[in-house]
């Protein structure tokens, strides 16, 4: 049997105030299904690091995923849309062609954030589509196996299905383990896995994944054992290996150099005042839009799984 992969998280300072741990892209595994970004911030104080803040800034061709532990965000976006993203509850905004949107934290927000940012790739044949509404989900399918508890996010796991909306075959759940759990979880063969060690160390079939890593499963397993003798949370993440190549540079996610430039250039070209067609903007935020950074001197690769 291969030893199982653990990928190790990476720091990298998200706006001004937010440290992430990214898991993916990883240099051995670019994405895990469509799941093709990993962001995992706190528990962290905001009262010491101000909370997120992080102003308008656009995407293309995929979905972002938010799922908070603690805490309490808003996301603002040039639909129009203005959500408080609260613990246990699902954010989808899916951008397709171009949305603009904000993140923050709440001047009442309580004293702990603690989440999970994930992108989604679309695929070619809906990632020119227009930018769908903004989908929030407060009721989850959950379910209890093995002293576990099991919140269904996206797609369906052992029978329970989520409603949020998917373009690929895919799942992601939250799964909180109680202290001496022990759970079997069935997977789609035709899946590739992951789990995140969100806040402690976990037994994923038989071998300990320290906190804050990603275990990486191939295709072909049928089934995964969680086990742990304290209470902790894993994210589990999965998805049929995605078979296009695509280019992502900063919040871009195109198939070729040309579109990213052109892309870039649509954000940034608009002036101070004016609107990015493509992107739209968010009504009422108190900075400037944050401006897509020089490309790189060479061209972008578009890059497989
Ligand atoms: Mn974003």
């Amino acid at each position: 049997m291969t030893p199982l992969e653990q990928l190790e998280p990476r720091d990298v300072l998200l706006g001004r105030t937010t440290h992430v741990r990214r898991t993916l892209p990883h240099k051995t595994h670019r994405m895990v299904g469509a799941w093709c970004f990993l962001d995992h911030y706190g528990p962290d104080d905001i009262k010491e690091t101000g909370g997120m803040w992080v102003p308008p800034h656009p995407h293309t061709g995929l979905q972002t995923v938010t799922w908070l532990f603690e805490g309490l965000g808003r996301h603002t976006d040039s639909l129009g849309s203005d959500q408080l993203i609260r613990p246990g509850q699902l954010n989808v905004m899916t951008a397709a062609h171009g949305i603009c949107h904000a993140e923050v934290s709440p001047d009442d927000a309580p004293r702990l954030l603690h989440g999970v940012q994930l992108w989604v790739v679309l695929p070619d044949a809906d990632r020119n589509a227009v930018p769908a509404d903004f989908v929030h989900l407060a009721d989850l399918p959950v379910f209890e196996s093995g002293g576990a508890t099991v919140t269904v996010l996206m797609g369906s796991l052992a029978g329970h299905a989520s409603s949020a909306p998917t373009f690929t075959p895919l799942v992601g759940a939250e799964v909180r383990l109680s202290a001496g759990a022990s759970v079997e979880l069935p997977l789609e063969t035709g899946f590739e896995h992951a789990v995140l060690a969100v806040d402690g160390d976990v037994d994923v079939d038989g071998t300990t994944v320290e906190r804050h890593r990603l275990a990486y499963l191939e295709t072909g397993q049928d089934t995964l054992r969680l086990q742990s003798s304290e209470a902790t949370t894993v994210m589990l993440l999965g998805g049929e290996p995605f078979k296009e190549e695509v280019v992502m540079w900063w919040n871009f996610i195109g198939r070729s150099h040309e579109e990213i430039v052109e892309q870039r250039e649509e954000w940034n070209g608009a002036g101070p005042d004016d609107v990015p067609r493509r992107f739209g903007q968010v009504q009422g935020f108190p900075e400037p839009r944050l401006l897509a950074p020089p490309l790189p001197n060479t061209r972008l690769k578009s890059r497989g799984r």
